[in-house]
Protein backbone atom coordinates (compact mmCIF):
# COMPACT_ATOMS: atom_id res chain seq x y z
CA UNK A 1 0.00 0.00 0.00
CA UNK A 2 1.28 3.67 -1.03
CA UNK A 3 1.76 5.55 2.44
CA UNK A 4 0.21 9.12 2.32
CA UNK A 5 1.87 11.79 5.08
CA UNK A 6 0.45 13.85 7.56
CA UNK A 7 -1.41 15.86 4.61
CA UNK A 8 -2.67 13.12 2.78
CA UNK A 9 0.10 13.37 0.34
CA UNK A 10 1.42 10.10 -1.55
CA UNK A 11 4.74 8.83 -1.88
CA UNK A 12 5.19 9.05 -5.59
CA UNK A 13 8.27 11.09 -6.62
CA UNK A 14 12.27 10.63 -5.93
CA UNK A 15 15.34 12.56 -6.56
CA UNK A 16 18.26 10.91 -6.50
CA UNK A 17 21.70 12.70 -6.14
CA UNK A 18 24.03 10.56 -7.59
CA UNK A 19 27.31 12.97 -6.81
CA UNK A 20 27.91 15.93 -4.91
CA UNK A 21 30.57 16.87 -6.86
CA UNK A 22 29.61 19.79 -9.75
CA UNK A 23 31.59 20.95 -12.82
CA UNK A 24 30.40 24.51 -12.39
CA UNK A 25 30.19 26.78 -9.66
CA UNK A 26 26.77 28.49 -9.77
CA UNK A 27 26.02 32.25 -7.72
CA UNK A 28 22.91 30.94 -6.15
CA UNK A 29 23.84 27.50 -5.34
CA UNK A 30 27.67 26.73 -4.45
CA UNK A 31 29.08 30.58 -4.56
CA UNK A 32 31.60 29.38 -2.23
CA UNK A 33 35.36 28.64 -2.82
CA UNK A 34 35.88 25.89 -1.29
CA UNK A 35 33.30 22.74 0.07
CA UNK A 36 33.32 19.63 2.29
CA UNK A 37 32.75 16.72 0.07
CA UNK A 38 30.92 13.45 1.53
CA UNK A 39 33.40 10.67 1.82
CA UNK A 40 33.75 8.43 -0.92
CA UNK A 41 33.35 5.07 0.98
CA UNK A 42 30.27 6.30 1.62
CA UNK A 43 28.89 6.84 -1.79
CA UNK A 44 26.09 4.55 -2.53
CA UNK A 45 27.01 1.73 -5.23
CA UNK A 46 24.30 1.23 -7.82
CA UNK A 47 23.40 -2.00 -6.70
CA UNK A 48 22.41 -0.05 -3.62
CA UNK A 49 20.47 2.67 -5.68
CA UNK A 50 18.82 0.02 -7.11
CA UNK A 51 17.66 -2.19 -4.51
CA UNK A 52 16.52 0.80 -2.73
CA UNK A 53 14.54 1.87 -5.99
CA UNK A 54 12.90 -1.39 -5.66
CA UNK A 55 11.90 -0.39 -1.87
CA UNK A 56 10.24 2.69 -3.27
CA UNK A 57 8.90 1.29 -6.16
CA UNK A 58 7.00 -0.56 -4.03
CA UNK A 59 5.64 1.70 -1.80
CA UNK A 60 4.30 3.96 -4.50
CA UNK A 61 7.33 5.70 -6.28
CA UNK A 62 7.10 5.68 -10.02
CA UNK A 63 9.04 8.68 -11.23
CA UNK A 64 12.94 8.73 -10.51
CA UNK A 65 14.75 11.70 -11.12
CA UNK A 66 18.63 11.40 -11.03
CA UNK A 67 20.33 15.09 -10.36
CA UNK A 68 23.15 16.11 -8.12
CA UNK A 69 26.22 17.60 -7.95
CA UNK A 70 26.05 17.60 -11.92
CA UNK A 71 25.04 13.54 -12.38
CA UNK A 72 27.07 13.34 -15.45
CA UNK A 73 30.24 13.30 -13.52
CA UNK A 74 29.19 9.87 -12.10
CA UNK A 75 31.36 7.28 -13.82
CA UNK A 76 29.74 4.74 -15.76
CA UNK A 77 26.09 6.48 -15.19
CA UNK A 78 24.33 4.90 -17.99
CA UNK A 79 25.00 1.50 -16.00
CA UNK A 80 22.62 2.73 -13.10
CA UNK A 81 20.23 4.10 -15.81
CA UNK A 82 19.96 0.09 -17.48
CA UNK A 83 19.37 -0.98 -13.88
CA UNK A 84 16.64 1.79 -13.72
CA UNK A 85 15.11 1.51 -16.82
CA UNK A 86 14.71 -1.98 -16.52
CA UNK A 87 11.80 -1.68 -13.64
CA UNK A 88 8.28 -2.42 -14.84
CA UNK A 89 7.26 0.32 -11.85
CA UNK A 90 9.07 3.01 -13.21
CA UNK A 91 6.70 5.41 -15.27
CA UNK A 92 9.00 8.22 -15.89
CA UNK A 93 12.70 8.43 -15.89
CA UNK A 94 14.40 11.21 -16.21
CA UNK A 95 17.83 13.41 -15.19
CA UNK A 96 18.42 17.12 -14.04
CA UNK A 97 22.19 18.10 -16.22
CA UNK A 98 23.89 21.05 -16.44
CA UNK A 99 24.62 19.86 -19.58
CA UNK A 100 28.61 20.44 -19.87
CA UNK A 101 29.07 17.08 -20.26
CA UNK A 102 25.67 16.03 -22.67
CA UNK A 103 26.75 16.27 -25.99
CA UNK A 104 29.45 13.33 -25.27
CA UNK A 105 26.86 11.12 -23.06
CA UNK A 106 23.59 12.10 -24.47
CA UNK A 107 23.34 9.03 -26.60
CA UNK A 108 24.44 6.34 -24.04
CA UNK A 109 22.10 7.57 -22.01
CA UNK A 110 19.68 7.18 -24.87
CA UNK A 111 20.70 4.00 -25.40
CA UNK A 112 20.51 2.91 -22.00
CA UNK A 113 16.53 3.41 -21.59
CA UNK A 114 16.48 7.31 -19.72
CA UNK A 115 13.41 8.54 -20.80
CA UNK A 116 13.42 12.39 -20.65
CA UNK A 117 16.33 15.53 -19.94
CA UNK A 118 16.32 18.50 -18.07
CA UNK A 119 18.99 21.00 -19.12
CA UNK A 120 19.65 23.95 -16.82
CA UNK A 121 20.46 26.71 -18.58
CA UNK A 122 20.14 30.50 -17.19
CA UNK A 123 21.43 32.41 -19.83
CA UNK A 124 22.03 32.55 -23.83
CA UNK A 125 25.26 35.28 -23.66
CA UNK A 126 28.40 33.32 -23.01
CA UNK A 127 30.19 35.92 -20.94
CA UNK A 128 26.83 35.97 -18.70
CA UNK A 129 27.36 32.16 -18.33
CA UNK A 130 30.86 32.38 -17.25
CA UNK A 131 30.29 35.45 -14.69
CA UNK A 132 27.45 33.47 -13.62
CA UNK A 133 28.66 29.52 -13.37
CA UNK A 134 33.08 30.68 -13.37
CA UNK A 135 33.41 28.30 -15.77
CA UNK A 136 34.00 28.92 -19.10
CA UNK A 137 31.58 26.04 -20.33
CA UNK A 138 28.63 28.01 -22.73
CA UNK A 139 29.68 26.38 -25.85
CA UNK A 140 30.21 23.00 -24.59
CA UNK A 141 26.50 23.29 -23.16
CA UNK A 142 24.62 24.84 -26.02
CA UNK A 143 26.22 21.73 -27.78
CA UNK A 144 24.81 19.41 -24.91
CA UNK A 145 21.49 20.79 -25.34
CA UNK A 146 21.65 20.48 -28.70
CA UNK A 147 22.42 16.85 -28.71
CA UNK A 148 19.64 15.54 -26.92
CA UNK A 149 16.63 15.92 -29.14
CA UNK A 150 19.66 14.42 -31.76
CA UNK A 151 20.59 11.60 -29.42
CA UNK A 152 15.86 10.80 -29.85
CA UNK A 153 14.78 12.35 -26.42
CA UNK A 154 11.83 14.01 -26.51
CA UNK A 155 9.41 15.82 -23.53
CA UNK A 156 12.83 17.97 -22.86
CA UNK A 157 13.04 21.13 -20.38
CA UNK A 158 15.25 23.41 -19.89
CA UNK A 159 15.45 25.26 -16.51
CA UNK A 160 16.35 28.77 -15.79
CA UNK A 161 16.88 30.19 -12.31
CA UNK A 162 15.80 34.18 -12.87
CA UNK A 163 17.57 36.76 -10.59
CA UNK A 164 16.99 40.47 -10.85
CA UNK A 165 19.68 42.19 -12.46
CA UNK A 166 21.73 38.88 -13.69
CA UNK A 167 19.32 37.43 -16.67
CA UNK A 168 15.61 38.45 -16.06
CA UNK A 169 16.26 40.47 -19.39
CA UNK A 170 16.46 37.22 -21.35
CA UNK A 171 13.30 35.60 -20.66
CA UNK A 172 11.76 35.94 -23.99
CA UNK A 173 15.49 34.96 -25.70
CA UNK A 174 15.08 31.70 -23.77
CA UNK A 175 11.34 31.13 -24.80
CA UNK A 176 12.63 31.35 -28.49
CA UNK A 177 15.79 29.10 -27.97
CA UNK A 178 13.57 26.02 -26.28
CA UNK A 179 10.78 26.59 -29.23
CA UNK A 180 14.07 25.97 -31.38
CA UNK A 181 15.76 23.22 -29.42
CA UNK A 182 12.78 21.55 -29.76
CA UNK A 183 12.14 22.07 -25.44
CA UNK A 184 10.07 23.54 -22.93
CA UNK A 185 11.47 26.32 -20.89
CA UNK A 186 10.39 26.72 -17.14
CA UNK A 187 11.61 29.86 -15.18
CA UNK A 188 12.50 29.19 -11.45
CA UNK A 189 11.68 31.52 -8.99
CA UNK A 190 15.31 32.01 -7.24
CA UNK A 191 15.46 29.94 -3.71
CA UNK A 192 16.95 30.99 -0.27
CA UNK A 193 18.06 27.72 -0.29
CA UNK A 194 21.02 25.23 0.33
CA UNK A 195 23.92 27.21 -0.50
CA UNK A 196 22.27 30.19 -1.88
CA UNK A 197 24.44 32.28 0.82
CA UNK A 198 23.84 35.22 -1.39
CA UNK A 199 20.33 35.52 -1.46
CA UNK A 200 18.32 38.71 -1.20
CA UNK A 201 14.18 39.08 -1.71
CA UNK A 202 15.39 41.74 -3.59
CA UNK A 203 16.92 39.60 -5.94
CA UNK A 204 13.74 37.26 -6.57
CA UNK A 205 11.56 37.78 -9.92
CA UNK A 206 8.27 36.92 -8.64
CA UNK A 207 5.44 34.65 -10.93
CA UNK A 208 3.84 37.53 -10.94
CA UNK A 209 6.14 39.97 -12.57
CA UNK A 210 7.24 37.36 -15.08
CA UNK A 211 4.36 36.68 -16.61
CA UNK A 212 3.20 40.51 -16.85
CA UNK A 213 6.77 41.07 -18.52
CA UNK A 214 6.01 38.24 -21.01
CA UNK A 215 2.18 39.21 -21.66
CA UNK A 216 3.56 42.94 -22.49
CA UNK A 217 5.92 40.83 -25.14
CA UNK A 218 3.59 38.24 -26.34
CA UNK A 219 0.19 39.42 -25.83
CA UNK A 220 -2.50 37.51 -23.72
CA UNK A 221 -1.08 34.33 -21.73
CA UNK A 222 -3.09 31.85 -21.09
CA UNK A 223 -2.58 28.71 -18.20
CA UNK A 224 -2.84 25.46 -19.16
CA UNK A 225 -5.68 23.57 -17.04
CA UNK A 226 -4.10 20.18 -16.37
CA UNK A 227 -3.96 17.51 -13.29
CA UNK A 228 -1.06 17.27 -12.34
CA UNK A 229 1.44 17.77 -9.52
CA UNK A 230 4.51 18.81 -11.48
CA UNK A 231 6.21 21.80 -9.48
CA UNK A 232 5.40 23.79 -12.38
CA UNK A 233 2.38 26.06 -13.48
CA UNK A 234 2.39 25.76 -17.02
CA UNK A 235 1.34 28.40 -19.82
CA UNK A 236 0.67 28.84 -23.49
CA UNK A 237 1.50 31.67 -25.39
CA UNK A 238 -1.11 32.64 -28.51
CA UNK A 239 1.05 30.68 -30.97
CA UNK A 240 0.59 27.61 -28.92
CA UNK A 241 4.20 27.87 -27.44
CA UNK A 242 4.17 26.24 -23.55
CA UNK A 243 6.37 27.23 -20.74
CA UNK A 244 6.32 26.95 -16.69
CA UNK A 245 7.02 29.33 -13.78
CA UNK A 246 8.17 27.08 -10.76
CA UNK A 247 7.03 29.80 -7.75
CA UNK A 248 8.71 28.40 -5.19
CA UNK A 249 8.88 31.54 -2.96
CA UNK A 250 5.89 33.38 -3.92
CA UNK A 251 3.46 31.15 -4.34
CA UNK A 252 4.92 27.30 -3.26
CA UNK A 253 3.28 23.95 -4.04
CA UNK A 254 3.99 22.80 -0.68
CA UNK A 255 0.26 20.91 -0.50
CA UNK A 256 0.79 18.52 -3.63
CA UNK A 257 4.19 17.99 -2.94
CA UNK A 258 5.01 14.52 -3.44
CA UNK A 259 8.84 14.54 -3.88
CA UNK A 260 11.33 13.67 -1.77
CA UNK A 261 15.15 13.43 -1.69
CA UNK A 262 17.60 10.45 -1.86
CA UNK A 263 21.65 12.16 -1.34
CA UNK A 264 24.76 10.64 -2.98
CA UNK A 265 25.14 9.04 0.69
CA UNK A 266 22.08 7.39 1.26
CA UNK A 267 20.42 10.16 3.33
CA UNK A 268 16.32 10.69 2.64
CA UNK A 269 14.79 14.41 2.79
CA UNK A 270 11.36 14.57 2.76
CA UNK A 271 11.47 18.28 1.87
CA UNK A 272 13.87 20.71 0.01
CA UNK A 273 14.27 22.84 3.31
CA UNK A 274 14.41 19.71 5.88
CA UNK A 275 17.40 20.25 7.85
CA UNK A 276 17.50 16.39 8.60
CA UNK A 277 17.58 13.26 6.98
CA UNK A 278 16.45 9.63 7.28
CA UNK A 279 19.78 7.74 7.19
CA UNK A 280 18.78 4.35 4.81
CA UNK A 281 22.61 3.67 3.93
CA UNK A 282 23.43 2.57 7.67
CA UNK A 283 20.14 0.39 7.37
CA UNK A 284 21.05 -0.80 4.28
CA UNK A 285 24.69 -1.74 4.63
CA UNK A 286 23.89 -3.37 8.39
CA UNK A 287 22.05 -6.20 6.35
CA UNK A 288 18.75 -5.17 6.78
CA UNK A 289 15.70 -7.14 4.81
CA UNK A 290 13.00 -5.58 2.21
CA UNK A 291 10.75 -5.60 4.62
CA UNK A 292 13.09 -3.25 7.20
CA UNK A 293 13.61 -0.91 4.90
CA UNK A 294 9.91 -0.57 3.78
CA UNK A 295 9.30 0.15 7.60
CA UNK A 296 11.64 2.57 7.55
CA UNK A 297 10.40 4.38 4.31
CA UNK A 298 6.83 4.04 5.37
CA UNK A 299 7.25 5.34 8.59
CA UNK A 300 8.99 8.76 7.76
CA UNK A 301 6.40 9.26 5.36
CA UNK A 302 3.27 8.53 7.31
CA UNK A 303 4.87 11.01 9.66
CA UNK A 304 5.70 13.43 7.10
CA UNK A 305 4.28 17.21 8.19
CA UNK A 306 7.20 19.61 6.41
CA UNK A 307 5.75 22.10 3.62
CA UNK A 308 9.51 23.86 3.84
CA UNK A 309 8.58 26.63 0.76
CA UNK A 310 5.16 27.76 2.77
CA UNK A 311 6.84 27.69 5.89
CA UNK A 312 9.73 29.93 4.59
CA UNK A 313 6.89 31.99 2.93
CA UNK A 314 4.95 32.87 5.98
CA UNK A 315 8.32 34.49 7.64
CA UNK A 316 7.39 37.77 5.98
CA UNK A 317 11.30 39.11 6.89
CA UNK A 318 13.81 36.75 4.54
CA UNK A 319 17.14 36.00 4.48
CA UNK A 320 19.11 32.99 3.48
CA UNK A 321 18.04 29.87 5.30
CA UNK A 322 21.86 28.46 6.15
CA UNK A 323 25.08 30.65 6.40
CA UNK A 324 28.07 29.34 5.05
CA UNK A 325 29.35 27.58 8.89
CA UNK A 326 25.81 25.66 8.93
CA UNK A 327 27.02 24.00 5.83
CA UNK A 328 30.05 23.26 6.47
CA UNK A 329 28.80 21.58 9.27
CA UNK A 330 26.62 19.49 7.69
CA UNK A 331 26.94 19.76 3.57
CA UNK A 332 23.73 17.68 3.25
CA UNK A 333 21.92 20.62 3.40
CA UNK A 334 23.99 21.83 0.41
CA UNK A 335 21.44 21.85 -2.44
CA UNK A 336 24.24 20.28 -4.66
CA UNK A 337 24.17 17.64 -2.32
CA UNK A 338 20.80 16.76 -1.45
CA UNK A 339 19.59 17.24 -5.23
CA UNK A 340 18.10 19.93 -6.45
N1 LIG B 1 23.94 19.94 -11.91
C1 LIG B 1 22.60 19.70 -12.34
C2 LIG B 1 22.02 20.95 -12.95
O1 LIG B 1 22.71 21.95 -13.03
O2 LIG B 1 20.88 20.90 -13.38
C3 LIG B 1 21.65 19.15 -11.27
C4 LIG B 1 21.76 19.70 -9.89
S1 LIG B 1 21.25 21.39 -9.69
C5 LIG B 1 21.47 21.60 -7.95
C6 LIG B 1 19.51 21.25 -9.93
C7 LIG B 1 18.76 22.53 -10.14
O3 LIG B 1 18.73 23.27 -8.94
C8 LIG B 1 19.31 23.42 -11.20
O4 LIG B 1 18.34 23.68 -12.19
C9 LIG B 1 19.64 24.69 -10.46
O5 LIG B 1 19.45 25.80 -11.25
C10 LIG B 1 18.64 24.63 -9.30
N2 LIG B 1 19.01 25.49 -8.18
C11 LIG B 1 20.11 25.45 -7.43
N3 LIG B 1 20.11 26.44 -6.50
C12 LIG B 1 18.95 27.11 -6.67
C13 LIG B 1 18.35 28.24 -6.02
N4 LIG B 1 18.96 28.88 -5.03
N5 LIG B 1 17.14 28.65 -6.45
C14 LIG B 1 16.52 28.02 -7.47
N6 LIG B 1 17.02 26.94 -8.12
C15 LIG B 1 18.23 26.50 -7.73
Amino acid sequence: MAPLDTRGRPLRNLRISVTDRCNLRCAYCMPEEEYVWLPREEILHFEEISRLVDVFIDLGVDKVRLTGGEPLLRRDLPALIRQLAAKPGLRDLAITSNGVLLAAEAPALRAAGLHRVTVSLDTLRPERFTALTRRPAHAQVLEGIAAVPRAGFTGTKLDTVVMRGVNDDELVDLIEYARRVPAEVRFIEYMDVGGATRWSLDQVVSRAEMLERLARHYGAIEPVVEESTAPADRFRLRDGTVFGIISSTTAPFCAECDRSRLTADGLWYLCLYAMRGIDLRGPLRGGASDAQLKALITGGWTARTERGAEDRLALGQRTPLLQVGGLRRDPHLEMHTRGG
